[in-house]
């Protein structure tokens, strides 16, 4: 393969690698017969060692062709990148992008308090330091809904201008992607933040405790959107807290909005988003049920203080007309 080519060699050493890699897990597949369809090549991507590039000044430099040509690119001028990290570890080239990975040597913070996180189609519901916090994702929400309604005009354009209306679809499904991503990269930005100074560790559902073939084959968009919500949001937390060596912990989120945190009876719905005990007549919005079950099953103990309320609270009789408790709405 080395023979007449021009380039670095880098690229023939990941094209052996990715193909090597695609076999055996193909032959793996194959000896379970599992295997339905040959193998087939669907991203064109190389992976470049770390002894392959240099990095130097902040400029990364990767090497095209020997001594003549090279990719160089002035990571200084992304200032979202992060600056304190210790090492750069292998680069993923794809053809539309270059993926880098940055490594930093972490110490591991005991926390000193934890926080549950519920992710949904318009908020994101978390218990921070026993209060209730909801971050509004309507923007976010908003963002889908425009790009929803563009595609679909430019379906019916599909049918005398096939090509012009590929090309639209792509640039339009990027931006979106694109937009959706930079809403959900400053407010994970923010949240992990506030964790560092908090030193706070956060609690996550296990998104595959949720029956994952029926929501792929669910045709409703709303319940898609915020699978992915959350997916994305999940993602880019762990990796920020874990940047700041703050541990993160996963909880099998099931019947975690039909529990009641109080009792452990079962809730039914009372009316929209509120959720009502059978046996102890408790009345409460069901991602604040969520989030209460999260961190009590996370941690194995009730989170005191706020039970007490919820207790107060129902012995006055106050929660059927307060119900919501006291949330904070931060809009992101
Ligand atoms: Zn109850």
């Amino acid at each position: 393969m080395l023979e007449n080519w021009e380039y670095s060699k880098h690229c023939i050493d990941s094209t052996i690698n990715s193909v090597i890699g695609l076999a055996k897990g193909w032959i793996r597949l194959y000896n379970r017969e599992k295997s339905k369809s040959k193998s087939k090549v669907t991203r064109k991507t190389i992976y470049i060692k770390n002894t392959l590039f240099s990095y130097k000044n902040g400029v990364l430099k990767i090497s095209i062709e020997p001594r003549r040509r090279y990719l160089e690119v002035d990571l200084t001028r992304h200032d979202y990148l992060s600056k304190d990290f210790n090492s750069i570890g292998g680069l993923l080239l794809t053809e539309g992008e270059l993926i880098i990975t940055f490594k930093k040597n972490v110490k591991n913070i005991e926390p000193r308090g934890w926080a549950s996180f519920d992710v949904n189609l318009t908020n994101i519901t978390a218990l921070i330091n026993g209060k209730i916090v909801r971050y509004d994702l309507k923007r976010l929400y908003h963002i889908h809904r425009v790009y929803e309604e563009k595609r679909r005009r430019i379906q019916k354009l599909s049918n005398h201008k096939p090509k012009k209306a590929k090309r639209l679809m792509e640039k339009y499904s990027r931006r979106e992607k694109n937009r959706a991503k930079d809403f959900m990269h400053k407010l994970t930005t923010k949240i992990a933040e506030k964790f560092g100074e908090m030193e706070s560790g956060a609690i996550l559902e296990n998104l595959k405790n949720i029956k994952s073939r029926v929501l792929r084959k669910s045709k409703n968009l709303n319940r898609k959107l915020s699978k992915r919500n959350a997916r994305q949001f999940q993602f880019m937390l762990e990796y920020k807290l874990k940047w700041l060596g703050l541990p993160v912990k996963y909880v099998n989120p099931t019947k975690s909005s039909k529990t009641c945190p109080l009792c452990s009876g079962s809730m039914a719905t009372y009316e929209s988003r509120l959720m009502k005990c059978k046996k102890c007549g408790l009345v409460l919005d069901r991602d604040v049920v969520a989030v209460l079950n999260l961190q009590m099953w996370g941690l194995g103990v009730t989170p005191k203080a706020l039970i007490a309320r919820l207790r107060a609270m129902m012995e006055k009789r106050l929660i059927d007309q307060n119900s919501h408790l006291s949330i904070k709405v931060y809009q992101p």
